[in-house]
């Protein structure tokens, strides 16, 4: 009988139309790249949706079946998006639109709970003109004869995937991509290399997309940027990491690559594309000559960093980072300190400290690429007409020897001797020659 009777509520339950349980839209989430504008609606529960795009002016409409907004919800435009509002359709439904700032295609997705966010629906709004705007960016790296080596940096995270945080607050995608664009600035100034930004501001890249640029920009080299996280608070220390073919050389590795690897879950990826798993496998077998390569790149590095910032292992560590599959590319991944240890976040977040792994970086690059010049490169040329890793500065007004010294991590007698300078007299718009420091 009791049992009857719950069966009989549960089939109310069930078929009645119960307007508590309609899905919040919690909040919306907004991030900009050059290509496309993201918009993430965060919903507390499943939804159905249809979307679709009106033009004069260019809008894209999204009605939800049964749902409603939170309280409180007032969100502003970003990037593609100039404006959004939204309004209450059928008593139950929603209907929210996107005022657009220019013309953008639309796709649309729900993307299931992860450790970081609940339910979502992610509406990717691509610029028509930014694919277009993309390539031309890369097209004008210069090319050539004597063509510079292109170091493609790769800050690790964006978006609404932060990376790891620190037990402060300090997010993994932030401080990356600080030290990413100290070592872009280094790169500039270095004879012979050109460095090529993966992302430039706080958006998602996926790691196929990130590959992806790399190969497009046609770069010497990966180098992808990241900030450790460990359970245990006193793991400390910067690793760096090249692609494993046969599994990874540390139980902890393999567990590292298994958290960089999920980015492109937290981030909200369709993993749609199944027959990526034959690719990736004949990627794998094109790639021992790069692995070779990006060990040696990785132990130069290792030389550069471990005589001058604390290290957790002074070698270079191989996993299997989905970001590194990039074939011919040479690639590695480093860890610049452990986010999760208090002091290391602190160190993070320092100006100084994130400049010493810019450098050290560099130099490890520096050290590999003169020692193995790529042909066709200013740096092949430099090293058949016996100049060494030298480098010319202008003054400009303020600076003094010692500085200029400290810049380029040379002492100042080199400088003296390497221009036939007696004191520390120099003058503005003069031009130093900056020898080698090894
Ligand atoms: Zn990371």
């Amino acid at each position: 009988m009791r049992s009857a009777l719950t069966f009989l509520l549960l089939i109310l339950v069930l078929f009645a139309p119960n307007p508590v349980q309609a899905t919040d839209v919690e909040g919306v989430r907004l991030w900009d790249s050059p290509e496309r504008t993201r918009v993430v609606f965060d919903l507390s529960g499943p939804v159905e949706h249809r979307l679709f795009s009106l033009s004069e002016p260019d809008r894209i409409v999204i009605d939800l079946s049964d749902a409603r907004l939170a309280d409180g919800f007032r969100p502003d435009g970003d990037g593609v998006v100039e404006s959004i509002r939204s309004g209450t359709r059928e008593e139950n439904d929603l209907r929210v639109v996107l005022d657009l700032a220019e013309e953008a295609r639309p796709r649309s997705f729900v993307v299931e709970p992860n450790e970081q966010y609940g339910h979502r629906l992610v509406v990717d709004l691509d610029r028509v003109q930014g694919q277009e705007r993309a390539r031309e960016a890369v097209r004008q790296l210069p090319s050539g004869e004597d063509r510079p080596v292109v170091i493609a940096i790769d800050p690790g995270h964006g978006g609404e995937d932060p990376g790891a945080i620190g037990p402060q607050g300090t997010r993994e995608k932030d401080v990356v991509m600080q030290i990413a664009r100290r070592l872009e600035r280094l790169l500039e100034e270095e004879p012979g290399m050109e460095p090529f930004m993966i992302r430039t501001g706080d958006y998602f890249v996926s790691l196929r997309d990130r590959v992806q640029r790399a190969r497009d920009a046609e770069a010497d080299l990966f180098v992808s940027i990241h900030a450790d996280a460990f359970k245990d608070p006193r793991a400390r220390g910067a690793s760096v990491y090249t692609l494993s073919e046969q599994g990874a050389s540390h139980e902890a590795a393999q567990w590292l690559a298994d958290r960089e690897n999920s980015a492109d879950l937290i981030g909200g990826v369709k993993l749609s594309d199944k027959d990526d798993t034959v690719a990736s496998v004949l990627m794998d077998l094109s790639q021992s000559a790069s692995i070779s390569a990006s060990l040696e790149l990785g132990d130069r590095m290792v030389q550069q960093m471990s005589g001058n910032l604390r290290m957790h292992k002074r070698e270079v560590m191989q996993a299997g980072f989905a970001v590194l599959k990039a074939p011919d590319i040479p690639s590695i991944l480093v860890e610049s300190a452990f986010i999760s240890n208090p002091q290391e976040e602190q160190l993070l977040n320092q100006q100084e400290y994130q400049e010493n792994v810019a450098r050290y970086m560099l130099k490890g690059v520096r050290d590999y690429f003169w020692e193995n010049p790529v042909p066709g490169t200013r740096i092949a040329q430099m090293v058949r007409d016996g100049d060494s890793a030298e480098r010319e500065h202008r003054i400009s007004r303020g600076e003094t020897l010692s500085a200029i010294a400290r810049k380029y991590d040379v002492s100042v007698q080199k400088i003296r001797q390497a221009n036939s300078l007696n004191g520390d007299q120099i003058r503005v718009g003069q031009v130093l020659r900056i020898p080698t420091s090894s």
